[in-house]
């Protein structure tokens, strides 16, 4: 299992007990939980997390230091979008306090534990990861405000991730607010050609430098995550990471209940896992190159240099199309001619089918619901 998502002590299913905070986050709303915990509870004194900003089209992200944890809930979301401002809120916030905790992308994660481990504070420093897949460009918003036919002059403010789950993307504009579903909107081209070859070569999904690592629920039953208004796949890597955990769930800020790690492996974490064809290749990589990776790493090539000229977006729509029929035809031939890709990928499934949590909150849902 460390194979696939680097070290780790337990895997936890949860959520913040607070249905607001819940229906308002990105999946289940731990990370939101768990930052009111750290403050409420002093065990830190500020937190740095990212605020999102909108200009001109462009969406984009601020680090910002939180001291009041009534506050937390205006920062709940996905940012899908850069962020800035890092190394100056985290040098600056461990110069005020003793104790701070920050919610990190695998690669913040990393610049994070070099900064503080240099200072001498890497023990003053809750990691609160994030997997990530990509981030896209500061264009990619552009585009999709422009794909969905939104009038980029008139927005105001986007939100991308809460509602519910798996929730919906939310516009403001000066005329009201329109809601897409988050899925729809990653899945306009957004979230596909917009990142740079940084994060087309990046393979750390899973987030292994953090204290904690926090997705979406993907790899469970999407009708129960749903029925519960949403859920957090919790990634426990470090003894303080357990402490919190479970004092957290004591102290009824989130609920958790202990699953098999065989969740935690997602699609895409299989996708960054496998060797390149076209780039970089390093010796962490766990899976040979297969049709749908080769067909992956292709269409982004190609998408990408469409992407960079916003008079080729009209092509990049059609493009995107026919790229989802081919990832179609390339996993056909890879589960036709049994490749290890389509050999894991099935086996990875199987246990995610069989494995699934003999009591708690799923069983209780199941049983109550029939999802
Ligand atoms: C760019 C990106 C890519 C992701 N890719 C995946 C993926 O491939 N698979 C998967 O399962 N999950 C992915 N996630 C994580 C997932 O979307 C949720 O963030 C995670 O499940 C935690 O949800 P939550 O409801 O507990 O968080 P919330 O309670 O909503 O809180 C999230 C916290 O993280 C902070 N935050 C949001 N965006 C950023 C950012 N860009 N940088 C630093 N801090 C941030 C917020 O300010 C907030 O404090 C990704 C997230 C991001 C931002
Ligand atoms: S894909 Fe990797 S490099 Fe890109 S933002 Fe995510 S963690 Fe950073």
């Amino acid at each position: 299992m460390r194979y696939f998502i680097g070290p780790y002590l337990s895997v936890f299913i949860a959520y913040a007990t607070d249905p607001k905070t819940r229906y308002h986050s990105a999946s289940g709303g731990v990370a939101t939980a768990l930052l009111r915990y750290f403050l409420e509870k002093k065990y830190v004194d500020a937190v740095v997390v990212p605020r999102s900003r909108f200009k001109q089209g462009f969406v984009y992200g601020v680090r910002t230091i939180v001291k009041d944890p009534s506050k937390l809930l205006e920062f709940s979301d996905s940012l899908y979008a850069p962020v800035y401002g890092l190394p100056r809120a985290l040098t600056y916030a461990l110069s005020k306090f003793k104790r701070i905790a920050v919610t990190a992308l695998p690669c913040h994660a990393k610049a994070i534990r070099k900064i503080s481990g240099s200072l001498g504070r890497s023990e003053d420093i809750f990691i609160l990861g994030l997997y990530c897949l990509y981030t896209p460009s500061l264009w990619a918003s552009k585009y999709a405000l422009k794909y969905f036919g939104i009038h980029v002059e008139e927005v105001e403010f986007v939100k991308f991730r809460g509602y519910g789950w798996p929730g919906y993307t939310v516009i403001k504009t000066r005329k009201g607010s329109m809601r897409i579903p988050s899925s729809r909107f990653w899945g306009s081209g957004f979230g596909q050609y917009f990142h740079g070859p940084g994060c087309a070569l990046c393979i750390d999904q899973t987030n292994v430098s953090s204290d904690i690592s926090l997705s979406d629920p993907w790899t469970l039953p999407h009708e129960c995550v749903k029925r519960l208004g949403g859920a957090t796949l919790v990634v426990v890597r470090s003894r303080k990471g357990l402490e919190v955990i479970r004092d957290a769930a004591r102290s009824g800020y989130i609920s958790a209940v202990e699953i098999d790690p065989v969740y935690t492996i997602q699609y895409t974490t299989l996708l960054k896992l496998s060797k390149r064809v076209l780039g970089r290749n390093a010796d962490t990589h766990v899976l040979p190159p297969s049709f749908t990776t080769i067909a992956h790493e292709v269409a982004y090539r190609l998408g990408h240099l469409l992407a960079s000229r916003e008079k080729l977006w009209p092509i990049l729509k059609i493009y995107h199309s026919i790229a989802s029929f081919a990832y179609r035809i390339a996993s056909f031939l890879d589960y036709k001619l049994g490749t290890t890709w389509a050999r894991v990928n099935r086996y990875i499934k199987l246990i995610q089918r069989m494995k699934l949590p003999k009591e708690g909150l799923f069983t209780e849902l199941r049983s109550k619901q029939g999802c």
